[in-house]
């Protein structure tokens, strides 16, 4: 099949037009009528040619624009998952350690911050005696106990292997210490799904800091907390107020 020719009619009207100019009788108005016929045609077919490359270069333009929408939100949920991965704890979903000192530092900087630092009482024996895998889901099971507590007064994060913490801002120190009291009853009695009659607790340490106060500064006041709350017997929350440590008696 032969390929059609795409200047078909300019030809055909090119033939029309040069036949009249060979032809030495033609006159004034055949000369008129073929010039007419050539305006009025290339007219018509600019004009319709333009509306054509017009239509094309629209259709080109919202599908470009289609696509660097698509680019676009792809780039952001990029963004937002790099930014998720940053700053999260892989085996839990909490906000890894990086993130607390840093969300800690921004908090501090702004207003006053309760903070509870909190260390899976006996850990060792877990893994020992379940293995390590077993550890890991006892350390989920511990971080969904401490989100549930937790909700929309701050965030949690883990900080070390079994050792989590609790930023909340604006809070005071008895505000803290019965959330704290909360997240310990919680974990106590939480049914972990590994081991029937397998029994997890953990010590807690709670300080209150002023705003100002450097992360590094309102740790160690929880982590004393904490320190004490292991050895005066473990799974209880023990807080430090003007700089004396609030032991419970049990
Ligand atoms: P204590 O009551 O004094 O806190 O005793 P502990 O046994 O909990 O404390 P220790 O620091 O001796 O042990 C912590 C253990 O936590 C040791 C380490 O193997 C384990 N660990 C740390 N990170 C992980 C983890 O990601 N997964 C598991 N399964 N174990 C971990
Ligand atoms: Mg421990
Ligand atoms: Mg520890």
């Amino acid at each position: 099949m032969s390929e059609p020719d795409l200047f078909e009619s300019e030809n055909s009207v090119l033939a029309g037009a040069r036949a009249v100019f060979d032809d030495p009788q033609a006159g004034a108005q055949a000369y008129r009528d073929t010039l007419g016929e050539l305006i009025g045609y290339y007219e018509r077919r600019y004009y319709e040619r333009l509306m054509r490359e017009t239509r094309r270069l629209i259709r080109r333009s919202d599908r470009e624009e289609l696509e660097m929408n698509r680019l676009n939100h792809r780039l952001q949920d990029l963004a937002r998952e790099l930014e998720f991965r940053a700053t999260r704890d892989t085996l839990t979903g909490a906000l890894n350690r990086g993130a607390i000192i840093e969300r800690a530092g921004a908090l501090l900087a702004e207003g006053s911050l309760s903070l509870i630092v909190l260390d899976i009482d006996h850990f060792k024996r877990v893994n020992d005696a379940l293995g390590h895998p077993v550890g890991d889901t006892v350390i989920r099971g511990v971080v969904h106990c401490l989100e549930k507590s937790v909700q929309d007064a701050g965030v949690i994060g883990r900080v070390g292997g079994e050792e989590f913490a609790a930023l909340l801002p604006a809070r005071s120190l008895d505000a803290a210490v019965e959330l704290a009291e909360g997240m310990r009853l919680d974990i106590e009695q939480h049914v972990f799904p590994v081991k029937a009659g397998l029994q997890v607790t953990a010590s807690f340490g709670v300080s209150w800091s002023p705003p100002g106060t450097t992360f590094e500064q309102a740790y160690a006041r929880a982590d004393e907390a904490l320190y004490q709350a292991k050895r005066s017997g473990r799974n209880r929350v023990v807080s430090l107020l003007e700089g004396k440590l609030v032991v419970p008696l049990h």
